[in-house]
Formats: C-alpha cells, structure tokens, sequence
C-alpha cells in the first residue's frame, strides 16, 4: 500500500522551469533544496522545501504517519507541516486509513545515539519488532504492538 503512495507521489514532481517537463530526476541536495535534473533539456534547477511548493518528501511523510494511526495534530508537530495541509493530502491521494486497528502503534522520536541505544536493547525488538523512518534530522521508531490487547 505503501509503495503505491510513493509511486504516486513521485509523479508530481515540480516540472522544469524552463521547458515545463515533468520528466525529472531528483539530482541530489544543495544550500537545503532539493535539485532536479530535466531529463528533456538537461536544465538543473532546485526548489526549496518551504516555498509554495512542498516537498514530496513531507507528503510521503504525512501520509505515512497518518496511515501510522497519527493524528493531524501530531503530524504537524513532527513535520512542521500545518494540519490543514497533512488533511488535503490526505483528501487530494484519497488515502485511506483503516478502520478498527486491533493495534496501535507506538512511536518515539530519538536522535541517532538514542536510537542506537534503543536498538542494541534486544528487549525493545524481541516479539514485536520496529520500523525505522527519517522525520528531518532525527528518527521516527514505530512499534509494531499488533497483539497487545
Ligand atoms: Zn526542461
């Protein structure tokens, strides 16, 4: 399901300011903006993460966390995306979250020491085991408690 996103995602990437194209390529990070290459005229060109135009990268990320069973208030507080925004993702990639999770997930943000430290803790991986995602410059550890009653 996820992977869907992502594929979809990527599709709108912002197109070339030279010739319009939409057949870009994410040519690495400079000065914090992503840059992209047009794969029809070769132009680099980068687009900041805060302007008018966000980052897929935050809408993969919101719609991660949503499906994670966060709330809008949450995700704008780890992504520093207003809620309204996360909510017209949600509503603009018709993504849906399921209904009666017998589970809920658990998540923490750490720091990448924190997260070593939790990780070489086998107690915190044993019968359930954690997922791992980047929010900014830390880390997101998601439990996956899906037995616990
Ligand atoms: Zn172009």
């Amino acid at each position: 399901m996820q992977i869907k996103y992502i594929f979809m995602v990527s599709k709108i990437h912002t197109p070339c300011p030279r010739c319009q194209s939409t057949q870009v390529i994410k040519a690495g990070i400079v000065a914090d903006r992503q840059r992209y290459k047009c794969k029809s005229c070769q132009y680099y060109y980068t687009v900041s993460k805060l302007g008018k135009t966000i980052d897929e990268y935050y809408i993969i990320k919101g719609l991660q966390l949503y499906l994670e069973g966060l709330s809008f208030r949450e995700i704008e507080r780890l992504l520093g995306v207003s809620h309204v925004t996360v909510s017209n993702w949600v509503k603009k990639f018709g993504v849906k979250k399921l209904e009666d999770l017998r589970y809920h997930p658990s998540y923490k943000i750490l720091n990448h020491n924190e997260l070593n430290e939790f990780i070489a803790d086998r107690n915190n991986l044993a019968s359930h085991g954690v997922l791992i995602t980047e929010v900014g410059d830390k880390y997101m550890v998601i439990k996956w408690e899906r037995f616990r009653e």
